[in-house]
């Protein structure tokens, strides 16, 4: 009543779907209580599945609908290592869906379909450059902070908040014993680490577990092994993720209903931009876009991880979606002339 958007939802068949709303259990079920808040419906036709879907994530995405938020979207079933604000921000394993909503987060690498090799990589990475892992209720005191004036009084003495400090395993930005330039640095490394541009941290365990092995440690050595291989196995999970967003630009022809065929220009795995095969004017547009250069990007944008999501599932999915990619959008057209040819669609649609 509002005018709040509090759901939005994709189906073939929205009429048969709707109506099966309305014969749900109140107050039990989920869509009986949304319908009971709802004062309008709006739908619009697509010409494709791959439009409708885009069009879903990008309406999810601008108006965060309550139903949505709550329910099974794709964003909750991935994860994601986001890097925070402040003086000293961590590495932290969110849900993809809580990180597209936070303000705090300045940059994500993901998607990842698990959390547990995450929680062990990032132990790993945190311990070997002093990175802090306590939660955000810990009060960061670096050493450039104006109140550390006072530390020298008695009563402003403080104790790291966990034994990380105590075991080197943490520079202690709780304490006071880093400055936020030092802490910085080293998150600049972790950085580096997860663009696949550093692996001192793989070197360092490779040098320690050659000493415990010659000083016949053979426990700790073990011990060393198994956060290499955490490592090792995170990098190639990372490896993964960077070749999904370097992936070159491409042109997708998607034939739609009534003949509304659709080029998309995809880069970087996501979406940039869309024309009617029927609108020359687009389709220029469209060529010219393709032809301005682009910057990879190094790690995806909190706000566009569902499109990206969204992308990677569907020419996962679908054998036959590769076939109507092309390089450039004459390739695409080409290529989606040939499909409506070999379909048998061209005559149905010039008796249409
Ligand atoms: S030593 Fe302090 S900053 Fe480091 S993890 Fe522990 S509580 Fe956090």
């Amino acid at each position: 009543a509002h005018g709040e958007v509090l759901y939005v939802g994709k189906s073939t068949q929205v009429r048969t779907r709707l109506l099966s709303y309305f014969r749900l259990p109140w107050p039990e079920h989920r869509h009986a209580r949304l319908l009971r808040e709802t004062s309008r419906i709006e739908w619009e036709p697509h010409p494709s599945e791959f439009a409708a879907l885009l069009r879903e994530v990008r309406l999810i995405r601008a108006h965060l609908p309550r139903y949505n938020v709550r329910s099974a979207r794709p964003l909750d079933k991935w994860w994601v290592i986001t890097i925070g604000r402040g003086p000293a921000p961590r590495l932290r394993i969110q849900r993809a869906s809580a990180a597209a909503r936070s303000r705090e987060v300045a940059q994500v690498i993901g998607p990842f379909a698990s959390r547990r090799p995450l929680q062990d990589a990032l132990r790993v990475l945190n311990d070997a450059l002093g990175l802090r892992d306590c939660g955000d209720r810990v009060r960061m005191h670096t050493t450039d902070s104006a109140e550390l004036f006072e530390q020298t009084h008695p009563a402003l003495q403080r104790t790291p908040g966990c034994h990380r400090y105590e075991t080197r395993r943490c520079l202690g930005p709780c304490i006071g014993a880093t400055s936020e330039y030092a802490y910085r640095a080293q998150l600049t490394r972790a950085r580096a680490v997860l663009e696949g541009r550093d692996d001192t941290p793989h070197q360092h365990l490779v040098r320690e577990m050659t000493v415990a092995s010659a000083a016949l440690s053979y426990e700790r050595a073990g011990w060393l092994r198994d956060r290499l291989t955490a490592l090792q196995e995170f990098d190639a999970q990372l490896a993964r993720v960077r070749e999904a967003l370097t992936r070159p630009s491409f042109v997708y022809a998607v034939p739609g209903r009534d003949g509304d065929d659709r080029l998309y220009l995809v880069r970087h795995g996501r979406v940039m931009a869309e024309a009617r095969c029927s609108d020359p004017d687009a389709i220029n547009a469209l060529q010219a876009m393709e032809r301005a250069p682009a910057q990879a990007p190094t790690g995806a944008m909190v706000d566009q991880l569902d499109e990206l999501l969204l992308v990677e599932s569907w020419f996962r999915g679908r054998n036959g979606a590769d076939a109507l990619a092309a390089d450039t959008v004459v390739g695409a057209l080409e290529k989606l002339a040939t499909h409506v040819r070999s379909a048998g669609l061209a005559a149905e649609r010039q008796g249409g």
